[in-house]
This record gives structure tokens, sequence and C-alpha cells, in this order.
């Protein structure tokens, strides 16, 4: 049986629509979001203070989905979703998640790419999901470009999302090449498009965002994030908080509860997608967009704008709890929540943040991509630090044992399995990974986890440990698995296995352990070896994916008898070797 973690748990207002896409959902009235006359603007630049109101977003995206059906030749009804895919790669702008409603309006997939990607990653993505064009930004375009060329991409089909002038570094566009405004300006002169119909159901069975997640083990993948996964979720996080809200705004200035949040978190992670563009949003928000952490812009920004709500990563708190100084030559009376997610946030940095800023509620929330974000999250009249919440409304847990009994009681760890409305269809192309984590209605995480109660008797989820091969660096995921086959391309290199470590600044950093290849003369020098092979992964891999933790030699990479890495010996060799240091 499964169990519930909250009592009197509330219930969502009504089952997540399966007919109408995203986009419908966002900026129809019909299906309960804030009255869009009476939102705060949607988008606002944090740099710039350029923005756009929600109506004037709605007509952006009726224009500019028209300006894409006449470039692309592609009309609502015709084909299937997979020839419409458009790819994204770019710092945040006002303009990427409205172009995620536009495609949808043209029956089309976004798939958002990490703007920190190489260009072999970022083709890596655009070949596996067949993305037929590519919107990218001034900063990125060279290597926009030279991943499209490799993913057969041509140059008439790059087009760019647009940001602030003091990121381009002086870059201009190139002659031609067209933007969002030039398909809005276009799309302003063109007639309507034909009504899309997804057909009964359709929106719980096509896929909306193709995002990519390495799961429990292996390359990353392509997951298939249906229409009705985002809407289910934003409505489960609306009624999540709705309580809370209420209790804890003030209505006498803020009379429809709406408030600022923080838009800092990349675009291209379902965090900042669907818990900040979607959900927030559907609530009447103001996003405050900020195209890349730059800390005392961050800071300027929530000052500037009176931010109410940071969305953040652990990092990013670590940063803060040092930096007090820094803080305090802004006025930040306007914060009162911290919202953490997408990798743990110890107990100790939650008790030190708050012993700086008595007043904030600082939560934290527990999900994946493969759940489209959130499972559980704690609530302002319940915090209790470590904890990842009771979960949300519509979503059912199992802890199963490794002996695959399932655990009845309190603080008794086991694999936490979901249930949720919010679930995605699957991984693109994958058989094998859709059998071994989608069973019987469940997804499993790959996450260990127990379940405490609290004083006011509501079940919490805790995230113990992770058994799955992913290492989090500030909350971007870096596949084990890659980093190994890269590695593997180093003539030094003639086995390898890579773990996580823990790290101060980034929560964790990938560690190598290497076997050498018997042509690396003993004269070499194994720093020097070590040096060689990191330059190999730095020339090649976003930053965030270094080997950072360093690099170990030894003799032999312990399998078992079927050849699996036995990554928890690693581990466990790991924590003894800096318990002795
Ligand atoms: P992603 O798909 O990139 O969001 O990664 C999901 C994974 O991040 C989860 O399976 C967890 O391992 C980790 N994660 C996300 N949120 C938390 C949290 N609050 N505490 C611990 N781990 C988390």
């Amino acid at each position: 049986m499964p169990f519930y973690a909250a009592p009197n748990h509330p219930k969502l207002p009504f089952d997540p629509p399966d007919s109408i896409t995203v986009g419908d959902f966002m900026l129809d009235e019909n299906y309960g979001r804030h009255p869009l006359g009476y939102s705060r603007p949607m988008f606002t630049c944090g740099m710039t203070g350029k923005e756009y109101s929600a109506l004037e977003v709605r007509e952006r995206v009726d224009y500019l989905a028209r300006g894409l059906a006449k470039e692309l030749g592609w009309s609502p009804n015709s084909g299937s979703e997979w020839d419409k895919t458009i790819g994204v790669f770019s710092v945040n702008t006002l303009d990427t998640v409205p172009l995620a409603w536009a495609t949808h309006r043209l029956g089309g997939i976004q798939t958002p790419a990490n703007a920190a990607y190489s260009a072999a990653e970022l083709a890596y993505q655009l070949k596996n999901s067949g993305a037929k064009c590519l919107f990218t930004c001034l900063p990125l375009l060279a290597t926009a470009k030279e991943a499209s060329k490799e993913a057969g991409i041509p140059d008439d089909r790059i087009y760019l999302l647009d940001v602030p002038e003091a990121l381009s570094g002086g870059l201009k566009k190139p002659n031609g090449m067209k933007t969002v405004d030039d398909f809005i300006s276009q799309g302003a002169k063109l007639d309507r498009l034909e009504p899309l119909n997804l057909g009964p159901g359709g929106g719980a069975t096509r896929t909306a965002f193709l995002c990519y997640s390495s799961g429990t083990s292996g390359l990353p993948k392509g997951v298939m994030i249906s229409h009705r996964n985002v809407i289910a979720n934003t409505l489960q996080i609306t009624v999540h908080e709705q309580a809370a809200r209420k209790t804890r705004q003030q209505p006498a200035t803020q009379s429809d509860y709406t408030e600022t949040a923080l838009g800092l978190l990349p675009m291209s992670h379902i965090y900042s997608l669907v818990v900040i563009c979607h959900a927030s949003v559907y609530r009447g928000d103001q996003v405050v967009v900020l195209p890349k952490f730059e800390f005392a812009q961050t800071l300027e920004a929530v000052q500037k704008y009176k931010i109410a709500t940071l969305f953040l990563v652990p990092p990013i708190i670590i940063l803060m709890t040092k930096n007090k100084p820094l803080l305090d030559k802004y006025d930040l009376s306007s914060v009162w929540a911290i919202f953490t997610g997408a990798a743990p946030l110890g107990e100790e940095t939650a008790t030190e943040l708050v012993k700086l800023f008595p007043n904030w509620s600082v939560r934290q929330g527990y999900g994946l991509t493969e759940t489209c974000t959130v499972v559980c999250a704690t609530l302002p009249e319940d915090i209790w630090f470590g904890s990842s919440g009771p979960i949300l409304p519509g979503v059912e847990c199992k802890i199963v044992t490794t002996e695959g009994k399932e655990v009845t009681g309190y603080d008794q760890p086991g694999e936490l399995l979901v249930k949720s409305p919010s679930v995605v269809l699957g991984y693109l192309n994958n058989d094998k990974a859709n059998a071994e984590t989608f069973q019987n209605g469940y997804m499993h995480t790959g996450d260990e986890a127990v379940i405490r109660k609290s004083p006011n008797g509501i079940e919490h989820i805790f995230i113990v440990d992770r058994i799955k091969e992913l290492i989090k660096v500030k909350g971007h995921q870096v596949a084990p698995a890659e980093l190994e086959a890269h590695l593997l391309t180093h003539p030094a290199v003639n086995d390898c296995a890579v773990i996580q470590v823990p790290d101060e600044k980034s929560g964790e950093v990938p560690k190598a352990f290497v076997v050498k290849s018997p042509s690396v003369g003993i004269e070499e020098n194994n720093r020097v070896v070590a040096r060689s092979i990191q330059k190999h992964v730095e020339e090649h891999k976003a930053r965030y994916k270094w080997i950072t933790g360093g690099i170990e030699f030894i003799d032999e990479i312990p399998k078992s008898p079927s050849g699996k890495i036995l990554r928890r010996f690693l581990r466990d060799k790991e924590k003894e070797t800096r318990r002795k240091q």
C-alpha cells in the first residue's frame, strides 16, 4: 500500500486536462490561471528592466507561432511532433519559455540544452532529439554553429533569442540571421493559424519538452515530458502551496497573493522550467529573469525588483552563508522564502542561513526530470531542515528495500518509488532504460529515502543517499558513464571509473579512478599523466563535468562478475581515505 505523506491532503481542483497544450493551460484563463489582465509582468529582465506583460506574452506567442509556421513550413496538425522539434541552446531569456509555447501551438516539441555545453555535447542532443532547427543567443552562437553543423542543421535554421547587449561582448548579429522578434513582426501580418487538435487524451501522450537526464545509469537520455505532465505538476505545486501563500503574504499590499520570483536558474533544467516558469507564472507571479549567476548582480536584482521568493540551488545558498558582508550591502527585506532543490541542502547550511536571516523561510523541494519535477516540498508552517517535505497532492510514494520489500515504518531506508500524473512518458528510443525505470506505474528514482514524522504529525520525505550512478555538480547532472567513455579515449587510460566526492562549493564533483595503459612508461610522472587526462576532459566537456575531484591511479577497477563497476566499493574506499586525512 502506498502511503500518503500529509494528513488531510488537499485535492487537485480538477483533473489535469489531457487534450490541451501547456501553452493553452498557461495562457487561457479557463484553466484557473491568475487573470492575465491583472497579473504582474510575466517576464522581466533583471539586467535591463525590459519586460512583457502576461497579455503581451500571449500575443507574442500567437504571432511567433505564425511566423515560425511560415519559416519552417509547418502547420499545427501536419506530421508528428517529432517532425517539429526545436532545439534551444541559450542563457535564460524573456522569450525562452514563450518560444516553447509557440512551438506547442504548432504541435511541436522544445528540447532545451544546457548553456554550458560544449559543441560536441550539444551536437549529441541535437542529433539524438532530431531537432530541425536551433534557437541560440549571440554569446553562444559559435558553439551553436559548430554543433549544428555536426548535427546536420543548416546555418539558415539557426535563429537568435534576444539577450542584453552587455552579454554579447560586442558581437553583432550576423546579417540575415533571424530573431524571435523578426518572426513576431512577420507573424503579426500573417493569417491566424488553424486550431491545433491534439485529439482526446493527446496532451497526455504527446511530448511537449524533451529534456536530457541520465536517469539511474548510462548516458544522457531524452526524457519525453507530455503536456499533461507539466500541467499536472503546475497544479500540484499550486495546490500544495496555496494555504502557505495566503497566510504569508500581506493582503493589504498584495491582495491577489502574487509575488515576484527570481528566475536565475537555467530554464533548460526541469526545476526552473516547471517550478519557476510554469507554476509561478500560472499563479500570476512576475519572474525576474537573469541570464547567468553573478552574485552582486543577483542581489541587486532582488533589491530592485523586491523579489519575494528566491529559487536557488544549494551551492548558491552556501555562498550566501559565507558572504554576509556582501549581502548586507543590499536591501533584501522583500525576501520571505528561499526555495532550494536539484541537490541536497545540508541541515547545517540551512541552519546557518536562518541564523543570518531569521525571517526567511528556507524550504526544500525534491524532484527529478523524470517526475516532471516536484515530488515533495517542505511548507513554511512545518519547516524541518534536512527534510524534503511532504508529498504533493496527487503523488503516491513507496519505499522499497533492495530485496524488493516495501517499507511501512518510519526511518527505514529504501529506494523511493513515485506515482504521479507528472511522471513522464519515458526515455526516447530506450526500451531497456524504460523497463528498468518505469514499472507498474511507479518511477524508480534511484534515490534512497526514509519517512519521518514531524512534531506536527506530518510525514516528511528525507533523501538520505543516492543509489544511482549520478553526480550532481551545482545541481547539474554529470553522468559517470559519459565521463568514463570519454576518459577511455585518452591513450593513457586502460580502464576507469568515475564517482562523486563531496565538495564545499559545488556539493559534489567527479573523481576518476584510472588504470594506466601499458603504453605509459614507468618514468612518466603520475602528475603529468593526470593533468593530461584532465585536460582531455576540459577540452571536450562542459566546465561542470571537469574532473576536479582528482585522478587516482589504481591497479584494477573493482567489477562484479558481469563486468559492472562496483562504485559503492570505490565510494567506500574514498570515504575511508578522507576519514584518515
Ligand atoms: P534532475 O533530473 O537533474 O533534477 O536530478 C534529479 C536528482 O537530483 C534526484 O534523483 C536526486 O538524486 C537529486 N535531487 C534533487 N532534489 C534533491 C533534494 N532536495 N535532495 C537530494 N537530492 C535531490
